[in-house]
């Protein structure tokens, strides 16, 4: 049976990686990019160059687009809007859970289907059945294009809701950024200290690495509302979290990262939390998305 051909729109470093991956896969790939020069070096290793945007839309069903984000694609889409009937858009542009329901409303409306994609991995992971894309939107979608899919990266589809997959990207981001700030933090008071990042590195591995550890115990726990102060007390985090941040002034170094971490330990103490798990911060941050 021959391959699915597909059609990619936006030849950024990811669209190129995914260019890549389909071509070395044996699938005919249509591609068409706004700088039409990103896409030369695609076209001399196989892809086929649509000269408008109709033409890459009506060239396939499966349309795979990779843009900076979901404005992006109404920019690009919305002049050939009338091409979209029968088009499945798999969307592996970044943005929020809204805008991704958003966007799939807008496609019902002009006769196509939207899955969201979410992908967890640098141009360098594309390719590589170990790196893993989330998907969400309507499933027979999923499932009808999920092997073609595969070939991008391993796949899991989270559930019909077009905003899932973007959800449960934007939470691992969410905890990516927050404990790579923290790392440069420690890092700026390692540096005023006279210890490199090379001399920290395999003690920061190591927390980094009893992480999972706190988690598998903690998540169960946090499901049931849960928060026994048997193994740890808050009111001891917040003297541990004072530390820190004396250790940061006496270093000369920002105090803004744990003062915040602070102020939030704070205001769990005011909420009575002194003899709780410091999980009971979770509260805290409930009632101030209320
Ligand atoms: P880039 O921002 O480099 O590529 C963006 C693409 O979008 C280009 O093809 C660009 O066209 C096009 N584009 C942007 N704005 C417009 C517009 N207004 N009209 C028409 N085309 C537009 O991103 P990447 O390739 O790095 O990433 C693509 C998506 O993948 C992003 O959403 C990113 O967040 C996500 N992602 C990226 C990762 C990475 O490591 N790079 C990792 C995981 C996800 P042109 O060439 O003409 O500028």
């Amino acid at each position: 049976m021959s391959k699915q051909s597909v059609t990619v729109v936006g030849l950024g470093p990811m669209g190129q990686a995914m260019v890549r991956a389909f071509l070395a896969a044996g699938h005919q790939v249509t591609v068409w990019n706004r700088t039409a020069a990103r896409a030369e070096e695609l076209v001399a290793e196989g892809a086929r160059r649509a000269d408008t945007i109709g033409e890459a839309l009506a060239a396939n069903e499966l349309v795979i687009l990779s843009l900076t984000d979901y404005d992006a694609m109404y920019t690009v889409l919305g002049p050939a809007a009338e091409a979209l009937a029968g088009r499945v858009l798999v969307n592996l542009s970044s943005d929020t859970p809204e805008k991704a329901r958003e966007a799939a409303r807008w496609a019902a409306r002009h006769g196509a289907r939207h899955l969201t994609g979410g992908v967890q991995s640098p141009p360098s992971g594309i390719g590589k059945p170990e790196s893993a894309t989330f998907y969400s939107g309507p499933r027979d979608a999923f499932e009808a294009h999920a092997a073609t899919l595969g070939v991008l990266t391993g796949t899991d589809y989270r559930g019909e809701d077009p905003g899932l997959a973007a959800l449960y990207y934007q939470i691992q981001m969410d905890v990516f950024w927050t404990a790579m700030l923290s790392y440069l933090h420690a890092l700026a008071v390692a540096d005023a200290n006279g210890i490199s990042a090379q001399e920290f590195l395999p003690y920061a591995t190591s927390t980094v690495a009893s992480l999972p550890g706190f988690l598998e115990f903690y998540a169960p726990r946090i499901d049931k509302g849960e928060h026994a102060g048997d193994v740890d007390k808050l009111a001891m985090g917040v003297a541990s979290v004072d530390h820190v941040l004396h250790t940061t002034k006496d270093s000369g170094v920002d105090t803004s990262l744990p003062a915040a971490v602070r102020d939030v330990f704070r205001r769990g103490l005011a909420a009575g939390h002194a003899g709780d798990s410091f999980t009971s911060l979770i509260e805290v941050f409930k009632k101030e998305a209320a």
